[in-house]
């Protein structure tokens, strides 16, 4: 389950893996602001409730970690490039998309906002393992990470306890 990430000043961060957020609450560098109802976390000493929106509470400097640490899903880059194949415009369900690497992942390609992009497979397929220049392809939009105000247009799948903290 993923958590969403406000900064001190309600702003939101981005989604995080709960994993990567439990050291912060149990540090005491973030608020649990909402929780899933229905899940749990074992901790050696108790049982914690899943936070589902945490806010930090000690500053900008630190949340800036987080943000950069934010890695997308797949559906993440799917909902940012609304479903379209960005090499050739083809609309594609949840079901029938492939998320390619611009710069390839055998060539150190790494899976991030910014190097992920959303295709469909005989783009992919042709793409293969070969860089932009080489394959002769050109993408729609470049890859870029959101800003919140894209991230409160992500309304759709997201947990309900969200809402209200991206209005
Ligand atoms: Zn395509």
């Amino acid at each position: 389950m993923d958590v969403l990430v406000l900064s001190e000043a309600w702003q939101p961060l981005g989604r995080h893996t709960w994993k990567g957020v439990i050291p912060d609450v149990i540090g005491g560098r973030v608020e649990v602001l909402a929780t899933y109802a229905d899940r749990s976390i074992k901790t050696p000493s108790e049982n914690i409730p899943m936070p589902s929106v945490v806010r930090f509470t000690t500053g900008y400097g630190f949340c800036q970690h987080v943000i950069s640490s934010t890695r997308p899903t797949r559906g993440d880059i799917w909902r940012r490039d609304n479903g379209e194949c960005q090499y050739c415009g083809t609309s594609l369900s949840r079901k029938a998309f492939t998320v390619d690497h611009v710069h390839p992942e055998s060539k150190g390609g790494p899976w991030s906002w910014t190097n992920l992009t959303t295709a469909c497979a005989p783009c992919d397929n042709y793409k293969d393992n070969k860089s932009l220049t080489e394959a002769g392809m050109h993408l729609f939009t470049d890859p870029v990470k959101p800003d919140h105000i894209g991230i409160s247009s992500w309304r759709r799948g997201m947990p309900t306890q969200w809402k209200r903290f991206l209005l």
